[in-house]
């Protein structure tokens, strides 16, 4: 095509579209709050102007009104020097990037936006170089500084501006590509996982509630209305997933928020991307169900020995009026030993009366309609049992432990209004259905090629698990034990209805503080958080592509739609994508979560987040929106998957190849001019170490002694968080902190919070001098020096030298308080890292003899183990491979 034809082309399409160039600024004018790119006075800035012409040139369906244009002479003007610049550069690259350059350079005094204001790859920009910084080549053998100082905030989508800003939080959604292959073809080329992780059920600090007789879906495929929907005209929308045109409701032309009709784009529901509706009747197939409670407590020798009863009874006296819910909370209770011990709690008796069932075959409830009570009306008679409860079996020698029998019972409670079961489990289940075999040698865990038994050893915990799920009920385990309990076989329990994990491997009050303190912390924030009952979470994306394998704790009800007798604000998801048609007319694609859940006061609610993400055609831009810690995360959900149908070798090999090949295909299909090295883009320049981080993760490591329990806890735990505190698992955040200034330091509520740089982890870095704060997430270790700074042994730790370093500061996990500048900042560092996430990591002081360095040092994964590869190794060996 001549340029005179592309210009005519473009010029015709323009103007002969009954929509046309006039047209694509509703987009602008919907979003003219001041913070929009537009300015305040009425006039678009010019960059604004031409995203919309590129914008829409594909989705030219908004509609507007000319005279809201007061300066068209200058748009006007704008637009044919823009077509004059593109006729000079349409052949340097793509048509969106030209645009972008070319209002950022040429019209630096008149745009709003500045270069910061840019998405981080278009900010890189420039007319001398075409490459945007995540597409910086960047030889991994020779920068070996490749962290940056601070955290590692996700790539920004290549969206314009206005759609990113309300765009969903990557916090909540976000995608392993921000720019979505246009063809299968192209992504398998890339050699790149397509996949969303999500937060759904996230705490929020601000969340736009909508209550509304009408929720507007589409009548197709009934996605529900969002900001990236398009309006043909006031009464009409496309479907952005489906892209039907579906008519406005009469009750959608009045906005609640400004109060005023006429407005649809402005409604909530267009204006966010994660909003929340109370949801009409029409939601629910039976009245919302009340917040039921049901505690299931190993009460064998074992358990008492450990004495973990004192905890839970305690937790729960403190917070038994802070659990979520209304007048109509129910709660129980069930222990165990050898039988099972039911407690009838009903109003009226002078006190709990225990009902023991030693027919363990053939379990029945005693007294079926007192066992579980209303909170409120009985609050004295479950006071009086958690007072009494740690002491009840005190003197116990009953060894034998029927936690299949138990939660059989525990199902049969809480069949008929569904609601959550708490287990606490103390050994492994000896008796009855669902007793287990201990099936680990623990001679074998270092040397075994591979690793046996990470699949469960029966299927009756699943079973159960599927029946609790059908009956909304949905199981949690505490795992508290010194020896093996194979949580490969009960993990399944949670996993499949959709309950937690949790595991505090040697806990014993006596000799075991810091998991006491963990797990007090932990219990706490489990009964006072969030809940959500008898939910769904239905994952749509736009018609082309389709989603499969879900990672995390539920159960697929149907293939878009996963059961969640219950959902807690720390869980996280992950599902894989592929693209079964190509998307080659669409310049956006977006994915929608609805979570439909019954909240703790008996509302029925919808939770729906919406992500909106660029299709690209080519290889490099794919790779220029690679999120390297999203690619991270879902490749170990898939290893986990992996290593359990397949082997713990067979995953371990799959993700040293998954950043061998992305590379691979990185310099071959990307890279033009060929240089010697290992060559990454920068985006992915941290790609092969967080791989390598996961090979010597807990879940996937070999040739280290590493007990089986723990091992498929961590993998649970990849599979079911978060992306952020997943990250710092795999790949902790050191920092040196005996020198902490206030330079760049954060303000926060008249807080000075430090921000030391992030550190390599490596013994290199390590002075001997320091003292050093290394971030797992739950976890964290502080790291003192044997020649530390005297200054910070007085000021920060209150001791005069090193030999008076404590082994152990958890006793109240905090530092002492002290009264001086070293302490505050210190303190206040810590505290911040602390907030950033829902559960209370613990801090622990190491020093040179304690029990807790070997866990401290085999973080430091740059290093060279006897079974391990240093960094540069691994870096050598992916060089190798790529080469060949
Ligand atoms: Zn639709």
């Amino acid at each position: 095509m001549s340029n005179k034809t592309f210009l005519s082309g473009l010029i015709s399409c323009f103007f002969s579209s009954p929509v046309g160039i006039f047209l694509f600024g509703q987009k602008a004018i919907n979003s003219a709050e001041p913070r929009s790119a537009c300015d305040t006075s009425g006039s678009m800035s010019s960059e604004t102007w031409v995203n919309f012409l590129y914008w829409g040139k594909y989705r030219n369906t908004r509609c507007c009104s000319l005279s809201l244009f007061r300066s068209m002479g200058r748009v006007l003007t704008e637009i044919l020097i823009w077509f004059k610049w593109l006729l000079l550069t349409r052949r340097q690259g793509s048509l969106v990037r030209c645009c972008f350059i070319h209002c950022a350079v040429l019209f630096p005094a008149q745009t709003s936006a500045g270069p910061a204001q840019l998405s981080p790859s278009l900010a890189g920009l420039s007319l001398q170089s075409q490459t945007p910084e995540a597409l910086r080549v960047v030889n991994l053998l020779q920068e070996r500084n490749l962290l940056p100082p601070g955290p590692i905030s996700p790539p920004t989508p290549c969206l314009p501006q206005d759609l990113q800003k309300i765009n969903c939080h990557p916090e909540v959604f976000r995608s392993t590509l921000t720019s979505i292959p246009q063809t299968q073809s192209l992504l398998n080329k890339a050699k790149l996982p397509l996949g969303l992780l999500l937060h759904p059920f996230k705490d929020l600090t601000q969340l736009p509630v909508v209550t509304s007789s009408t929720i507007v879906r589409c009548r197709s495929c009934r996605t529900y209305i969002n900001p990236f929907v398009s309006f043909l005209d006031q009464r009409r929308w496309k479907c952005n997933l489906c892209y039907r045109v579906n008519d406005v409701p009469e009750e959608f032309m009045y906005n609640p928020v400004s109060r005023s009709y006429g407005e649809p784009h402005k409604r909530p529901e267009v204006q966010n991307a994660t909003i929340e509706f109370i949801a009409p009747s029409e939601y629910m197939l039976r009245p919302p169900q009340p917040a039921v409670y049901l505690f299931v407590l190993d009460v064998s020798h074992n358990a008492v020995e450990t004495g973990y009863l004192d905890v839970v009874c305690q937790s729960l006296l403190e917070n038994i009026n802070s659990l979520p819910g209304d007048s109509r909370t129910k709660i129980g209770f069930i222990t165990f030993d050898s039988t099972i011990h039911f407690y009838n709690l009903q109003e009226g008796l002078s006190q709990p009366q225990m009902l023991i069932v030693s027919d363990i075959e053939d379990i029945f409830l005693p007294t079926p309609d007192s066992l579980l009570v209303n909170l409120d009306e009985c609050t004295e008679m479950v006071q009086d049992l958690l007072k009494s409860l740690p002491h009840m079996f005190g003197k116990t020698m009953e060894t034998q432990s029927a936690l299949g029998p138990a939660l059989q019972a525990a199902f049969k409670l809480l069949s008929p209004t569904g609601g959550r079961v708490s287990v606490f489990q103390t050994q492994l289940p000896n008796l009855g259905v669902g007793s287990l075999k201990s099936r680990e040698d623990p001679n074998q865990r270092a040397s075994a090629k591979d690793i046996q038994h990470l699949s469960p050893a029966t299927d009756f915990y699943k079973k159960l698990a599927l029946d609790c799920s059908g009956q909304q009920v949905a199981v949690d385990l505490f795992l508290l034990s010194s020896q093996y309990c194979d949580l490969a076989s009960l993990g399944c329990i949670s996993r499949y209805s959709a309950g937690s994990v949790y595991y505090y491997p040697s806990y014993h009050q006596q000799h075991n503080p810091a998991q006491v303190e963990c797990f007090q912390k932990d219990l706490k924030r489990y009964l006072t958080r969030k809940i959500g009952f008898e939910a769904v979470m239905r994952i749509r994306c736009t018609k082309g592509l389709s989603i499969h394998t879900f990672h995390g704790n539920f159960f697929v009800r149907s293939t878009d739609l996963l059961s969640l007798p219950n959902v807690n604000p720390d869980a996280g998801f992950a599902v894989q994508m592929s693209i079964e048609e190509n998307l080659v007319d669409m310049q956006v694609v977006s994915f929608q979560a609805a979570l439909l859940y019954t909240s703790s006061k008996g509302e029925r609610r919808i939770r729906v987040h919406t992500l909106c993400l660029p299709v690209v055609n080519s290889l490099s831009d794919i790779f220029a929106g690679a999120d390297v810690q999203a690619i991270t995360g879902l490749l170990a959900s898939m290893a986990v998957d992996r290593s359990v149908t397949a082997s713990l070798s067979d995953a371990r090999d799959a993700m040293t190849n998954a950043s061998i090949d992305s590379l691979t295909s990185y310099r071959t299909s990307v890279l033009t001019i060929q240089q010697p090295g290992l060559l990454a883009p920068a985006c992915l320049r941290l790609f092969p170490l967080y791989i390598l981080a996961l090979l010597k993760q807990k879940a996937f490591r070999t040739g280290t002694s590493t007990k089986l329990d723990d091992r498929v806890f961590a993998m649970c735990q990849l599979k079911y968080q978060p992306l952020a505190y997943v990250m710092l698992m795999i790949h902790p955040a050191l920092y040196r902190v005996d020198d902490l200034t206030d330079e760049g330091a954060l303000n926060i509520s008249e807080r000075t919070i430090p921000q030391p740089r992030v550190q390599q982890l490596s013994v290199e870095k390590l002075s001997r001098e320091g003292a050093f704060l290394m971030d797992a997430g739950s976890v964290i270790y502080l790291w003192i020096g044997r020649n530390c700074n005297p200054n910070f042994l007085t000021q920060v730790l209150g001791v005069p030298s090193y030999p008076a370093v404590p082994q152990n500061m958890v006793r109240n996990t905090m530092l002492p308080e002290l009264d001086t500048a070293e302490s505050q900042r210190t303190r206040a560092f810590i505290g911040w890292l602390r907030e950033q996430r829902p559960f209370f990591p613990i801090l622990h002081v190491v020093r040179d003899e304690s029990p807790l360095k070997a866990s401290f040092m085999q973080n430091m994964i740059e290093d060279r183990t006897e079974s391990a590869l240093s960094y540069y190794e691994f870096l050598l060996h992916i060089q190798q491979q790529v080469s060949k």
